[in-house]
């Protein structure tokens, strides 16, 4: 993926995606607002989530070896993997053995980031995905842009086209004469869905939550699907980042009211499917968790910014950002996009090498409305200025400093002696000037952008303030004593 400003550009260019995006986001945005508003102890909600989690997180270590316990003492089997591929490999291992050529998927964030799909298809294996709007993006072989709502910047019609074209080669083809009515769409896709969940004999899913006390997983959805694949196969996997655990069922109790209304805008979700380990003759006879790092313990390792693992993945934050509503999720390179993304990301990745990475933080106004939505309180801005800072101290030995740098140094220059400060003045005075009768020519508002040096981009967006003609500590020098009179 190209850094984020140049892929902005070209989701910019997009008139559809902005209109698709404006319009959902707008819905998803007052649904939430109105079931908040319903509760006079939101504020104190939040506050008890965000100490939760930092509770959980600082003692991290501690709370996975009692899941670890008490999962296996229920009778799954708990894998441990430090990257994206050991945690593929743990998959398509288990699949392999029981020679599994088709898995169904529960919507999933964590198999998302670890390219899952991907990985087992290099095995042979298909991974199907059974959420509504998974199913669209995997059969337009597209990319998510949303976390919540993956098919975010698609229409129906245009849902309806991918449906038509492409459901065939995947399996049940679309009802003959499909139209782009919700419910027939939805139709659709549940007869298509049907026949995988009644054939295939593996499922692969994340956990919004793990509970450690017993070893539960927890999966909260709006379709049902993630229930049936939940519980109609004979194995299950399931991959876990590990800063989803809370230690107890009571620790769980604010998440669940917070999670559904500040994502879907509902009071509750439709289903939060639950289970520890392998219950036998009922639901799969068979489960696998994988504990995953992939950046995580990265993440922790900075104490300020560690709170970005508190996130729930409501999108909350994507939903009220001017920035994502403009460009949508795809101008971010990420499964994560939108101001978690913008944080995430460098955190789980790291900065400094990867110039993809390293503009992400800067994705943002800093408006602050991300922060204010965030249900387990994330000082999201705070974070992206942390996170700029950290990606200006990786690039201070570069061997081709960026126009930034250059501009500080000179500044600094500049700043340190007043001999220098005095004839750097003297030098904007003069372009000061040179401005001020630039702008009385056709076109001459910006006269300091015709200038080839870096600022000139700059200001292709902003107006660059004129240096004043005379500097203060001149016009001091001229009026002296006798006019100033305060001296
Ligand atoms: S950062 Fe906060 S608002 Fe954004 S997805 Fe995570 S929990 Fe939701």
């Amino acid at each position: 993926m190209p850094p984020f400003p140049t892929a902005a550009r070209t989701a910019l260019a997009d008139t559809q995606l902005r209109r698709n995006l404006a319009h959902a986001t707008g819905t998803i945005r007052a649904k939430r607002a109105a079931v908040i508003d319903e509760l006079d102890d939101w504020e104190a909600l939040r506050q008890r989530a965000a100490r939760v989690k930092d509770d959980t997180l600082a003692h991290l270590d501690e709370h996975l070896l009692t899941l670890e316990s008490a999962l296996t003492e229920r009778g799954a089997t708990v894998h441990w993997a430090r990257t994206a591929e050991d945690a593929c490999a743990v998959v398509a291992d288990v699949a392999r053995r029981h020679g599994i050529r088709d898995v169904v998927k529960v919507k999933s964030m964590a198999t998302q980031e670890i390219q899952l799909n991907e990985a087992l298809a290099a095995q042979g294996i298909s991974a199907w995905e059974t959420d509504l709007a998974e199913l669209i993006v995997q059969l337009g072989d597209d990319l998510p842009s949303h976390i919540l709502v993956p098919a975010i910047h698609r229409n129906r019609s245009e849902i309806r086209d991918i449906f038509r074209a492409r459901m065939a080669a995947a399996g049940r083809p679309a009802p003959e004469g499909l139209t782009d009515d919700p419910g027939a769409l939805a139709g659709a896709a549940r007869l298509h869905l049907r026949e995988k969940f009644l054939a295939t004999r593996m499922a692969v899913s994340g956990a919004n939550f793990a509970v450690a006390e017993s070893g539960t997983l927890v999966v909260v959805e709006s379709e049902g699907n993630g229930r049936m694949c939940l519980t109609l196969p004979e194995v299950l996997v399931s991959v876990v980042g590990i800063e989803k655990v809370v230690p107890t069922w009571a620790d769980l109790d604010a998440f669940l009211t917070l999670l559904p209304r500040s994502s879907t805008g509902e009071r509750m979700n439709p289903y939060t499917s639950t289970w520890s380990g392998v219950t036998p003759g009922d639901g799969p006879q068979e489960v696998h968790v994988v504990l995953l790092d992939n950046g995580r313990t990265r993440a922790l390792a900075d104490e300020y910014a560690r709170q970005a693992l508190r996130c729930i993945r409501c999108s909350a934050c994507l939903n009220v950002c001017p920035v994502y509503e403009r460009v949508g999720g795809h101008a971010y390179g990420s499964v994560y996009p939108g101001p978690i993304g913008a944080i995430l990301n460098p955190l789980l990745k790291g900065v400094g090498t990867d110039p993809q990475v390293d503009s992400l933080p800067y994705a943002s106004s800093l408006c602050g409305a991300c922060g204010d939505v965030c249900p387990v309180a994330i000082d999201i801005p705070g974070v992206l200025v942390h996170l700029r800072t950290k990606v200006v101290d990786a690039h201070r030995g570069d061997a081709v400093p960026k126009p930034e740098a250059v501009a500080m140094r000179a500044a600094s220059w500049a700043l340190a002696d007043a001999g220098r400060l005095r004839l750097t003045e003297r030098v904007t005075g003069v372009g000061g000037r040179l401005g001020r009768r630039g702008r009385g020519m056709p076109g001459g508002r910006a006269a300091l952008s015709w200038l080839p040096w870096p600022g000139s981009r700059w200001t292709q967006a902003r107006d660059l303030p004129l240096p004043p003609a005379e500097s203060f500590r001149a016009w001091w020098r001229r009026v002296g004593r006798d006019e100033g009179g305060h001296a």
